[in-house]
């Protein structure tokens, strides 16, 4: 097995909090350097002026502000983040947007939103590191997707769930014509997890949820997050095209 010796470079989309965010503090930690991309500006400062964060001098870490959405805004992160620190070892295609409306009620305006963030942003970005992983001879795809990509009809929303599933196709799609290529690409598919966004969840809808998740608890970013560290490292190198469930026992195949 080769072992990288470089300060790996990983780019992580939504990391201004949550499962992004988690993802991030644990590549710092490992020595990783990162990029921060998250479209709202604000959650990105706060992570810059964080305690965990600010600690990483700037030849740690980079913080773009930017729509995943936007094809030509990843083009140019891209060549940013190559002209500035020369290579791309690892994408983490976490930045999403979920809306609960029901199917009677998605409109286009909110399908082409979801679509475009969660799916679009997942394939453009991997195809645009693509040169750059290739010319290493080395990189790691890994798409934070989601349970509801696999069990389809959650309150989530008809348009979220076809992105998350959509996410675990391009997976496979990308993890086999890059396969040989010392490229792999995974998923993770986690569910239920602590986020900020619970807090805005009535008490006693959460506690139904949490007694429907056969381990009785919610899961902790940490969780999904050092999965993502295992996949993201040397000792993964053989594994490719494949998804993780991350949901205490609530999908079992
Ligand atoms: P999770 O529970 O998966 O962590 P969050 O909603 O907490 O979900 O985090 C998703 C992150 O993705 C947020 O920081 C959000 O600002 C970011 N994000 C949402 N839309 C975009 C976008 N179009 N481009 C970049 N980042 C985005």
């Amino acid at each position: 097995m080769q072992k990288n010796t470089v300060s790996q470079v990983a780019i992580i989309t939504g990391a201004g909090q949550g499962l992004g965010l988690a993802i991030a503090e644990n590549f710092l930690l490992e020595g990783k350097r990162v990029v921060f991309v998250d479209v709202n500006e604000q959650l990105l400062n706060e992570v810059k002026t964080s305690e965990l964060v600010s600690q990483y001098a700037s030849s740690k870490t980079m913080f773009i502000a930017m729509d995943v959405s936007n094809v030509n805004a990843i083009k140019e992160s891209v060549q940013t983040i190559v002209e500035h620190w020369g290579r791309i070892d690892i994408l983490i295609n976490n930045a999403g947007v979920r809306k609960e409306t029901s199917v009677e009620d998605i409109t286009e305006e909110e399908w082409n939103l979801i679509l475009s963030v969660n799916l679009g942003g997942t394939f453009f970005y991997s195809q645009a590191v693509l040169d750059t992983m290739k010319r290493q001879k080395s990189g790691r795809i890994i798409n934070i997707s989601s349970f509801g990509g696999q069990a389809g009809p959650l309150s989530s929303g008809a348009h979220y769930c076809a992105s998350k599933a959509g996410q675990l196709v391009l997976t496979k799609s990308f993890a086999r014509s890059l396969a040989g290529q010392g490229i792999t690409v995974n998923a993770v598919a986690p569910a239920a997890i602590q986020t900020p966004e619970m807090d805005t969840i009535e008490p006693v809808k959460l506690e139904k949820m949490r007694e429907s998740i056969p381990v009785q608890r919610f899961g902790e970013a940490e969780e999904v997050a050092s999965m993502v560290s295992y996949l993201a490292s040397d000792a993964a190198g053989y594994i490719t095209g494949s998804t993780f469930d991350i949901n205490g026992g609530l999908f079992m195949r």
